[in-house]
C-alpha cells in the first residue's frame, strides 16, 4: 500500500482548551499534526506520513501559508510512493484554500481537506473522526484512480470548488452551495469504484508555480446593501498609489448579483481606473450565472471569498510571461 501524507496547517482540529464543559473556549492551532494522527486509533499501522506545514488559526490564512502548503503539495504529490494527501485546516477559510488548490492541481491524485468544529480537547471532538474519514476517502479515491480536491466534514464529501461554511457553530457546518455531496459516508461508508453519487470535480490545472510570486495582486471584496453608496470603493481607489494598489474588486451583490445603483456607479469609476470587477452574490446558494449583456463577469457558483481567490489567480495569469 502506498503512503497517504497528512499536511497539518492548524485550525480548531488542532485547537486546545482548558475547560471541557465549555468546548468553545479554546485556542486554535496548538497541537502538532503527529498528535492529531496519534489520536485516531483506526489509523494505527497504516502507511502514513505527516508534516506540519503551518500552525495557524485559518481566520489568519494568507499568501505565505498558501505558498508553504502548495510547495509541500507539489513536492509530495510528485512522489511515486504517495497515493494521496490529506490537509488538516481551520474551517473559517477552508473554502478559499479548497478553491485555490482545485484551481492549481492537475487532478492526478486525491487531495482531501478536513477540519473540525470542536477542539481536540473537547470530549466530543469531531476532528479524529473527520481525519479518519479523510484518510479513507484519499485511499479509496486513489484506489479508484480518482484525483482532485475534495473536503470531508461530518461524514460528507464535498467538491473542493463548491464547498463552503454555512453554519458558524454546528458540527455539520459545510455544504456545496446547492450542489449535492460526492458521497455521504453515513449511508454506505467510504465509496468504492461505483459508489460516488457524483463525478469527482475536474481541477483547473493552472500549476503550483503560479504561487511563486512573493506578493499577489490586491483584490478586495465589497458588498451591496441598503445605503451602499460606493464610498468604500472610492476610498479603496484613492489608495491606488500604494505599492500594492487595488487591482481587482469582487462585489457580493444582492440576489442574483444585483447592485445598489450608487455602488454600481462607483464600481464603474473604479473600472475606468483599470480595476477589474467581478460580480458575485451575498446569497448562500445558487451563485451568479452569466447573462447576455452582463457588464461585469459573473462569478458563477463561487462564494465571494472564493471569487476573490479566483480573480487573484486570473490577474496572476495575465502577468505570467508566455512560454
Ligand atoms: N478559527 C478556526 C479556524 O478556522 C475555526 C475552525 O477551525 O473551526 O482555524
Amino acid at each position: 500500500m502506498k503512503n497517504v501524507v497528512i499536511l497539518g496547517t492548524g485550525g480548531t482540529i488542532a485547537g486546545t482548551g482548558t475547560d471541557p464543559t465549555r468546548a468553545w473556549h479554546y485556542v486554535a492551532a496548538q497541537r502538532h499534526i503527529g498528535e492529531l494522527v496519534a489520536a485516531v486509533p483506526e489509523l494505527a499501522g497504516e502507511p502514513l506520513e505527516w508534516e506540519q506545514v503551518a500552525q495557524v488559526d485559518s481566520k489568519d490564512m494568507g499568501w505565505p501559508v498558501w505558498q508553504a502548503l502548495t510547495a509541500a503539495l507539489a513536492r509530495v504529490l510528485a512522489r511515486e510512493d504517495v497515493a494521496g494527501v490529506v490537509v488538516t485546516h481551520g474551517t473559517d477559510t477552508l473554502e478559499e484554500t479548497a478553491w485555490l488548490l482545485q484551481a492549481l492541481h492537475d487532478g492526478g491524485k486525491p487531495v482531501v481537506l478536513t477540519a473540525a468544529m470542536r477542539p481536540a480537547t473537547a470530549p466530543d471532538a469531531d476532528g479524529p473522526g473527520n481525519l479518519r474519514d479523510a484518510v479513507r476517502v484519499a485511499r479509496a479515491a486513489a484506489a479508484d484512480g480518482l484525483g482532485g480536491v475534495v473536503a470531508v466534514m461530518a461524514g460528507r464529501v464535498w467538491s473542493g470548488a463548491a464547498v463552503r461554511k454555512v453554519h458558524s457553530h454546528a458540527i455539520d457546518a459545510f455544504d456545496g452551495g446547492g450542489e449535492a455531496p460526492l458521497a455521504d459516508l453515513h449511508d454506505a461508508g467510504v465509496p468504492l469504484a461505483s459508489g460516488w453519487s457524483r463525478a469527482w470535480p475536474v481541477c483547473g490545472g493552472l500549476g503550483w508555480a503560479l504561487m511563486s510570486v512573493p506578493v499577489p495582486p490586491r483584490v478586495e471584496v465589497v458588498m451591496s446593501h441598503a445605503d451602499a453608496d460606493g464610498w468604500v470603493v472610492d476610498a479603496l481607489c484613492a489608495r491606488d498609489a500604494s505599492p500594492r494598489g487595488l487591482r481587482g474588486l469582487v462585489v457580493a451583490g444582492t440576489g442574483h448579483g444585483t447592485l445598489h445603483e450608487r455602488l454600481e456607479a462607483a464600481l464603474r469609476r473604479a473600472e475606468a481606473r483599470g480595476v477589474v470587477v467581478w460580480r458575485s452574490t451575498r446569497v448562500a446558494c445558487g451563485g451568479v450565472l452569466p447573462r447576455d449583456g452582463d457588464h461585469w463577469s459573473a462569478a458563477g457558483p463561487m462564494t465571494a471569498a472564493q471569487a476573490r481567490v479566483a480573480l487573484v489567480l486570473d490577474l496572476l495569469q495575465r502577468q505570467r510571461p508566455a512560454v
